[in-house]
């Protein structure tokens, strides 16, 4: 496979896999409409890798718009980043993440269907498990009962793919349900930056780090855990990018549709992360106890036996690679890619 068209690609996990991609001589296409990310991307990533990649600045739902890509590029696999990701906004606005999220991979199989495009690669999430029965979890355990309309947009998704598989038997899909990415590319270059302060735990502490916010508050830590704070299955983000690459290529094996959990098999809980990142930055993480955060789960980790066995993929990083990695990037831009 050559070219590639990567939606949503100038976001954290996107930007990581279009580096990826490039390095491994992909020809790389763009689409964001920029509602979570910045143009600046586009130039780290070209001084990371010395090659710009093609960008369009538009709506994936846009499928006029869309429309002008597939007419022009004989696409090889579609990366299918493009989606709202916040849980606390998707409560607040519903519709906006089902026409969004949901929309857009509608109008992205629309369009495989009518340019013959045989090939694409999801981003889903373990948010799809809903409240975990047991952990480790695998990829057959049962899917549903998700707490926030994030989540149930991400299993639509998934039982829309599925749907289209049953009517395609032609094509090719890689579903990947990602644990929580963390971690920058090593060049501190590129990394998260999210608008506002941060829901996710990694960005709040190196935001603690660098001075923005006083201190963090750990939602609870009265959890059936090894400290009573939750425990996550952090991915390196770079780690979580090659998954992508090895998607691409059991997708030219031509294996249907196949589902795969990206994670490392390992939890960690709050309270453990911020102690390796204060080892591995010399860097004190002032925190408070604050109470649990409404939907949370006490333990969510994967089994990734399946990615390995299939794919020939696992994480090489561990947190304290993540935890060193996500520093540079905050420490070099305190602002993100704001400068
Ligand atoms: P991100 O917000 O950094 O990247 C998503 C990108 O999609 C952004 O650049 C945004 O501008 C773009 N976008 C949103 N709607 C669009 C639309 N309609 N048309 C074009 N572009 C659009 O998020 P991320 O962390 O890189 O996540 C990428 C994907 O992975 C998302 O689908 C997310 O739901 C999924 N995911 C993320 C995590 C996580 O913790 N980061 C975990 C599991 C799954
Ligand atoms: N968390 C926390 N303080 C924060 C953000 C998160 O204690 O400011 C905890 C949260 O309760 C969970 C873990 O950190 O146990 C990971 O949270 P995150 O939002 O990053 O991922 P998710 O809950 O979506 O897996």
């Amino acid at each position: 496979m050559k070219t590639i068209l990567v939606t949503g690609g100038t976001g954290y996990i996107g930007s990581h896999t279009v580096v990826s991609l490039i390095e491994n001589n992909y020809e790389v296409i763009i689409v964001d409409n920029l509602s979570n990310s910045k143009l600046e991307v586009l130039n780290r990533i070209e001084k990371i890798t010395g090659k710009k990649p093609v960008f369009y600045q538009i709506s994936v739902q846009n499928k006029d718009e869309m429309r002008q890509i597939f007419e022009k590029y004989h696409i090889d696999a579609i990366i299918h980043f493009a989606g709202l990701k916040s849980v606390k906004e998707s409560v607040e606005k519903p519709d906006l993440y089902f026409s969004n999220n949901v929309g857009s991979s509608k109008v992205l199989l629309e369009l495989m269907d009518e340019y013959n495009v045989k090939n694409l690669v999801f981003s889903s999430s373990a948010t799809v498990y809903g409240v975990p029965k047991r952990v480790p979890l695998y990829e057959d355990d049962p899917i549903g009962g998700c707490t926030n309309p994030y989540g149930q947009t991400k299993v639509d998704i998934e039982i829309l793919l599925n749907e289209y598989y049953k009517t395609h038997k032609d094509s090719n899909i890689a579903i990947l349900r990602y644990f929580n990415p963390i971690g920058a590319h090593s060049s501190g270059l590129i990394g998260e930056d999210p608008q506002g302060v941060p829901n996710n735990l990694m960005p709040y502490i190196t935001q603690v780090a660098v001075g923005r916010l006083p201190y963090l508050n750990i939602n609870g830590n009265d959890y059936k855990t090894v400290d009573g704070t939750g425990v996550r299955d952090y991915i390196h983000v770079v780690d979580l990018a090659s998954g992508h690459l090895s998607a691409l290529k059991k997708l030219e094996e031509k294996p249907g549709l196949v589902i795969y959990n990206l994670g490392t098999g390992k939890g960690t809980s709050v309270l453990e992360l911020v102690h390796a990142f204060e080892k591995a930055n010399k860097i004190k993480i002032p925190y408070v106890i604050a109470p649990r955060r409404p939907g949370d789960v006490d333990e969510n980790y994967a089994n990734c036996d399946k990615a390995w066995k299939e794919m020939g993929w696992k994480a090489k990083l561990d947190i304290v690679d993540a935890c060193r990695d996500s520093w540079r990037w905050q420490s070099k831009n305190p602002n993100g890619y704001d400068k």
